[in-house]
């Protein structure tokens, strides 16, 4: 009860086990420079960080240093959160157990350093770690070892984070419900120090040169299988009783990715497509027309297919009583309260896709089955809508079907 009128005072909600989360998506990371992360050279030395990649004693916040296994990144917007959750647990302590407050975290830079615990939906491990520093991003970065050592199922690439005193003191497992799948998602074991024998072995796949040697290229040239080319790799340096560093080959200018995707910033799924298409069109690695086909027959043609199917089979409601009618009465109006009838799928809804679709088959010149089948649903939709002199294509932009007579179904 005290806990909770606390919480509430930070405004904090509280998660099915006790603990309180901060729920993100998670990237891997395995090098950063001091200013990538916001930290001061000084404090980064504090935390183990002395020397950069190349052995040089760390005196810049532009030199490449690499990620402890153990520590991780927060996008800035944890900052504010964490700070709360602090100011909560140091009341908590001092209020509730008659002890001294612990973090005395005023802004984000004073949880730097501390213990954190990171759990993956639908497991009951909770690993310890470190924060180092935060990004404008809005996803946690930690090691490869610590993604696959919480052992994420198919759900993955979301992480919950807990402050470590949090998880210590307000954790228990008589809150967790009683049924399959409650112990999910709950801290159930701790593991404070990650060891590479007991992680998901899809890590040890990652390899660690720093460059690929010209045998490996001659054998991509005779289509190789992939196995018969030895390179360092993790698992090997690991059993082979080496000091596992992963190294990279190509450098990035920045850690920070753009804050939000394309995919958000772009309206309509035309002008997502569009976007697509053209960058495939100039990436020399993708067969465009495979590409295109594949997207075409796996999303598009059966969207288009179904959508026209349901619009054909779809109810009638009256605009006044709301009855739905499977089939139009032949009155053609409401048998109830003899109100209007209208549609419940539009035909915007039925035809979505299908410009978009035929655009592209037209753009790039795809010919046989795909071309064929575009063009029979086209002439599905064209007869299904077209009963005047309009242009067909014009018909089929029109995007408030406000009147669509209900006769194209009697
Ligand atoms: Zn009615």
């Amino acid at each position: 009860m005290g806990k909770g009128i606390l919480r509430a005072k930070y405004g904090l909600s509280v998660f099915k086990d006790g603990t309180i989360r901060f729920d993100s998506t998670n990237t891997v990371l395995t090098h950063f420079k001091p200013k990538e992360i916001g930290t001061s050279v000084e404090k980064l030395k504090e935390l183990g960080y002395t020397h950069d990649i190349y052995g040089r004693p760390l005196t810049s916040d532009d030199q490449l240093l690499e990620l402890k296994v153990q520590d991780i990144i927060l996008p800035r917007e944890a900052a504010d959160h964490f700070l709360r959750v602090a100011g909560f647990v140091d009341e908590l302590l001092e209020r509730f157990y008659g002890l001294r407050p612990y973090y005395n975290a005023r802004k984000p830079e004073d949880l730097i350093g501390h213990v954190f615990f990171t759990i993956s939906p639908h497991t009951f491990v909770a690993n310890a770690v470190r924060l180092i520093g935060f990004t404008n991003t809005s996803v946690v970065m930690a090691h490869p070892f610590i993604h696959a050592a919480k052992r994420r199922n198919a759900d993955g690439d979301e992480d919950s984070i807990i402050l470590g005193l949090d998880a210590l003191l307000n954790f228990s497992r008589s809150y967790l419900p009683n049924k399959p799948g409650g112990r999910e998602d709950a801290p159930l074991l701790l593991v404070t120090q990650i060891d590479l024998e007991y992680v998901d072995d899809e890590t040890y796949n990652i390899e660690t040169v720093d460059r690929y040697p010209l045998e490996f290229f001659e054998a991509t040239w005779r289509f190789e299988d992939p196995s018969n080319v030895k390179l360092r790799t993790v698992g090997r340096d690991y059993r082979e009783g080496k000091e596992v560093r992963i190294s990279f080959t190509v450098p990035v200018i920045s850690i920070e990715a753009p804050r939000e995707s394309r995919y958000r910033k772009l309206n309509t799924m035309a002008e997502k497509l569009e976007a697509h298409v053209a960058l495939e069109a100039k990436i020399r690695a993708v067969d465009l027309e495979d590409s295109l086909s594949r997207a075409l027959s796996h999303h598009f043609i059966r969207d288009i297919a179904g959508n026209l199917r349901k619009f054909s089979q779809q109810q009638f409601r009256c605009m006044r009583c709301n009855a739905k009618y499977r089939r139009v009465p032949l009155s053609g109006r409401c048998e109830k309260c003899g109100g209007e009838l209208n549609l419940t799928v539009h035909r915007g809804t039925a035809v979505k896709y299908l410009i978009p679709t035929a655009e592209i088959i037209n753009k790039y010149g795809i010919k046989g089955y795909l071309e064929h089948r575009v063009m029979l649903l086209q002439e599905e939709a064209e007869q299904m809508f077209s009963k005047s002199n309009q242009s067909k294509l014009e018909l089929l932009e029109t995007e408030k079907p406000k009147k669509v007579g209900l006769s194209s179904f009697l």
